[in-house]
Order: structure tokens, then C-alpha cells, then sequence
């Protein structure tokens, strides 16, 4: 038997201290989701640590008596990764948050894991430095849930995901050791452990702290919004500019579903029938950042664009980045609930997929806008409803599975940045055979001894996962 609440917070207070201990129907009820609302399944109750030796007392402790533990950041997860799936101890590493080394001769620095995702870009601000990962959720979301993810962002298109930009991390692995995996020595001999731990969501251990590379800022940036008659238009423009040759650092595309909650929200200066937007970033040298944005320009108005808008300088970049930045947040001004799925196609099949979209939530009564990162053809569909109506949960989930399938279809993937969680693990047989799901489980294995670190996310390996599963979904409800 686990041992009672009571039981739990005593000892684990006795570890750290009773104040980093948090327990009760208000902790529970706050911690029982990420911005995954659909599945809920709360912790007993949630620890905040503040060094890898507490993190790894912890774990410890959860080990000795068997309680099943989940690695937690910001919670901004958009996979229900960092539910408490099988209840227990939620290790938040809140008060995880310092930059610990600065290396600015061989760029890159160390920090803990819970440090904001920006916080690490303004601590070399006055280097000319970034951390180039920059997930819409930047301004909250940490370096730990960064990496549990592979986080991408606007600007993942020219600089990669987070695992082009992580050198080597310390993790509390699921025996409770602490290994360092990775070498701030770029291209180590061996197996890249790195490669697998990074976007395993959580489930090979805790990161506590990593070392990452720092990119230069750029000498310019040069930043346009085109505005399109209809959806179809901007999603060929997409495929035109890449055709043509220029890698923008950033490609993004609005639909009309989200600028009409962005233009009830904030003021937004495009013309009258705008149906969609393209949101467009060069940068480099000068010579280089002007050279692409005249080239974007020009075939954004080949391609039929109402207008382009190119920012004349930091405060009307700013403007021009306004609907994409706060987009998300007009959204959910929309309805109670909304929903964002993630998909890969490549990016010839947008048209033909945004069709399909705008189809599956017609079909389900769902509202539906897209923002998303059109240059990488990673699809961001965001349903918005009522999830006090009966059966607008299952709709939902009924819509993503449909989605998901036909990006698998199309010869994309299930995700792009926000990873499996519990949203998509059942999905995934979809893109692996039974082989590949073999080989993955086997990883898996080697890492994964106890079977108590973040259960029933990504290959649900428990049988208790399934059961679970329906009463996450009837809590939601
Ligand atoms: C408005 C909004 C915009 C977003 N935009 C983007 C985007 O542009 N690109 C993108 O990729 N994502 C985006 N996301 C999704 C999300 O922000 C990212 O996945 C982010 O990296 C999660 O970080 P977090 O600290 O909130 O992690 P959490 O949500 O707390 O956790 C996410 C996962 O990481 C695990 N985890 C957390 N910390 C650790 C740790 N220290 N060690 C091991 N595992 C850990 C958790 O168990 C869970 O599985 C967005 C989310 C929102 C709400």
C-alpha cells in the first residue's frame, strides 16, 4: 500500500522542507492538468526542490515505497505530459531557476532546469547572445519542460529545435542516480544518450540542470506581414518561398479563425477582406536580411497578396508580431475551452490539409482557427468549445485523432514540438510498426528500472494506464 497523505508529507518534508511541500483538494485541483485540459488526474501532492541533491532525495524516497513520480515545469505542456497519471508526488522544479556559469568565449552556459525559457536569453543580453529555442510559451515555460519536449518555436525553421542547441544535461535517473549525459564538446564518440533523453517527455528521469549553446544575435532582422485574400493563398506562398530558395528565420501563418479573435481583441491594421495572414522574419547580415525579405516580398505579391508590410524599425516589428505573439490569448476569449493539436505535413500538403481541418471541425461542431508554424508544416488547429456540453470532449478528441491521422496520412508525423503525453500515446502506432514500437520500448527499458517515473505517457507500458485514461476524461467532463 502507498502510504496515506499525511504519511507522505511528513516524510517528504523531512527531506526538504514542510513548506516545499504542498498538499490539499486546492493543490490537487491546481496541479491536475497542463494547458492540456481534456485529460485531469491529480498528484497526492507536489514537491519543489531546489537542488539536483533534493531532487534526487525524492526520487528516492518515491523509489523505497513504490509512489509513482512526474517531472513538472510551468505546465504549460500541450500533451497532458505533466499529469500526475497514476497520482503520487508531481516534482515541480519551480524553484529550480538559476543561470549557474556564463562561458561566453566558447558560447553556451548552464543553468537549472527550471529556469524561463527567456530568462536564459536576458542573462547574455548585454553579450549579444540567445538561447535560439523559442517556444511561443517562452515567457513561462523551462529549460527542463524545453527539453523534455524538444521544443521548437517561430524560429526553429533556420535555427532547429532544442536538441541542436542542448550539449549536455544532469539528470536523476528512474534508480535515483544522478548521471550527467552529453559533453560540452560538441560531436562525442558513442551512442547519442543526449539524442534520446532530450524530447523523452519525462519518462527516462529528471533533468536538473544542462548546459546549452548560445547563438549570436543577429547583425539585422528584417520582419513582413502579408496579408492574403484566402487561407489557400497564403498556404501556397509558404511552398513558393521555400521553392524559390530563401529560408526565413521565421515563417507563420494565421488563419482566418484566430485573426478574427485577434482583431476583436487588439487593434491590427490589415486590409478589409483579409482571410489570412503570413507572418515573415530574415535575418543575418544586412546584406543577407535585406536581400531575403525583398525576395519574400516579392513572391508574396506573385503569389496574390492584398498587402506586405515590411517594419521599418523595433516598434513596428513589434506591431507586426502583435497577432501571432498574442493570438493564443485572443483565442481563448472565443469559448471556455480550447484545445491546441500539433501536426507535421510537408508543407506542399497545407492547402489540401487546412481544408481538412476546417471539414473535421464542421463536422464535430467545433470552432477551429490555425497559428502555426507554416515554414516547418507543423499544423496547430485550435478547437474552441464548450466542454460543459455533453459529448464536446469526446468531439474534440475525436477531431485531433482525425487530424493526427491524416497528417500520418499525408506523409507528416503525430507531433511536431508538443510531444505524445497522454494525449497521443495510443496514436502512435499509427507512424511505428510493431517493430519500431519494440525497439522504442527497449530504450525505454534500459533507462526506465522502476517503472514509477512519469507513467502512462508516451508508450504507456502499465496496465493500470488504460482504466486511468477513461476517468481522467470523466473527470473532465
Ligand atoms: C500559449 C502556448 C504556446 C506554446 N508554444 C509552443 C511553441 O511555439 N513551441 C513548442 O514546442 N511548444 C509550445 N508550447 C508547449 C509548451 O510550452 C512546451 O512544450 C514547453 O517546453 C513546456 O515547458 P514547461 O516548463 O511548461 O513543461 P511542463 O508542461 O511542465 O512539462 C512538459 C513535459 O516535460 C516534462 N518535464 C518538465 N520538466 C522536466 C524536467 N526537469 N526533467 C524531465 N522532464 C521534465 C514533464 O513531465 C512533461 O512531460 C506552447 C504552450 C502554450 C500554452
Amino acid at each position: 500500500m502507498p502510504p496515506a497523505e499525511s504519511e507522505m508529507v511528513a516524510a517528504l518534508g523531512s527531506l526538504l522542507a514542510l513548506d516545499r511541500v504542498l498538499a490539499g483538494s486546492a493543490v490537487q485541483r491546481a496541479y491536475d492538468c497542463d494547458a492540456y485540459t481534456v485529460d485531469r488526474s491529480a498528484p497526492t501532492c507536489v514537491v519543489l526542490p531546489i537542488s539536483t541533491e533534493e531532487v534526487c532525495a525524492v526520487v528516492r524516497w518515491c523509489i523505497e515505497q513504490g509512489v509513482p513520480y512526474t517531472p513538472r515545469g510551468a505546465g504549460t505542456g500541450l500533451s497532458g505530459g505533466a499529469l500526475a497519471a497514476l497520482g503520487g508526488v508531481l516534482v515541480s522544479t519551480k524553484r529550480m531557476t538559476s543561470v549557474l556559469e556564463v562561458d561566453v568565449p566558447n558560447r553556451c552556459l548552464r543553468a537549472q532546469a527550471g529556469a524561463v525559457n527567456l530568462h536564459l536569453s536576458k542573462a547574455v543580453a548585454n553579450d549579444g547572445l540567445h538561447f535560439a529555442p523559442d517556444p511561443s510559451s517562452q515567457t513561462v515555460s523551462t529549460l527542463g519542460g524545453n527539453i523534455a519536449e524538444n521544443s521548437g518555436g517561430p524560429h526553429t525553421l533556420k535555427y532547429g529545435v532544442t536538441v541542436q542547441h542542448v550539449l549536455e544535461v544532469t539528470m536523476v535517473g528512474t534508480d535515483g542516480e544522478v548521471v550527467t549525459i552529453g559533453n560540452c564538446v560538441p560531436g562525442m564518440p558513442g551512442l547519442d544518450l543526449l539524442g534520446v533523453v532530450v524530447g523523452s517527455e519525462g519518462t527516462l528521469g529528471i533533468v536538473t540542470e544542462a548546459w546549452v549553446k548560445l547563438t549570436p544575435n543577429p547583425e539585422r532582422v528584417e520582419t513582413a506581414l502579408a496579408s492574403f485574400g484566402d487561407a489557400r493563398g497564403a498556404t501556397e506562398t509558404v511552398a513558393a518561398i521555400i521553392a524559390g530558395g530563401t529560408i526565413p528565420a521565421a515563417l507563420e501563418m494565421i488563419d482566418e479563425g484566430c485573426l478574427k479573435a485577434v482583431l476583436a481583441a487588439f487593434p491590427l491594421d490589415v486590409p478589409a477582406d483579409t482571410k489570412a495572414l503570413l507572418l515573415i522574419e530574415c535575418d543575418g547580415s544586412t546584406e543577407q536580411a535585406k536581400t531575403e525579405i525583398a525576395n519574400v516580398v516579392e513572391t508574396c505579391e506573385k503569389q496574390g497578396a492584398l498587402r506586405v508590410d515590411v517594419a521599418k524599425d523595433e516598434r513596428e516589428r513589434t506591431k507586426l508580431w502583435t497577432a501571432r505573439k498574442k493570438g493564443i490569448g485572443a483565442m481563448g476569449r472565443l469559448a471556455p475551452t480550447i484545445v491546441t493539436h500539433d501536426g507535421v505535413i510537408p508543407r506542399s500538403k497545407l492547402p489540401e490539409m487546412l481544408d481538412f481541418v476546417y471539414e473535421v471541425a464542421r463536422e464535430h461542431g467545433l470552432g477551429v482557427g490555425n497559428m502555426f508554424h507554416a515554414g516547418d508544416g507543423n499544423l496547430h488547429p485550435i478547437f474552441y468549445f464548450d466542454d460543459r456540453q455533453e459529448g464536446k470532449i469526446d468531439a474534440v478528441v475525436a477531431a485531433g485523432e482525425k487530424v493526427i491521422a491524416k497528417c500520418i496520412e499525408l506523409g507528416g508525423s503525430a507531433s511536431g514540438e508538443h510531444g505524445i503525453g497522454v494525449e497521443k500515446s495510443d496514436l502512435l502506432k499509427l507512424m511505428f510498426g510493431p517493430e519500431d514500437m519494440r525497439l522504442q520500448r527497449d530504450v525505454k527499458s534500459v533507462f526506465h528500472t522502476s517503472g514509477l517515473c512519469n507513467p502512462c505517457k508516451v508508450i504507456p507500458d502499465q496496465k493500470g494506464c488504460v482504466e486511468h485514461m477513461r476517468r481522467w476524461r470523466g473527470a473532465a467532463n
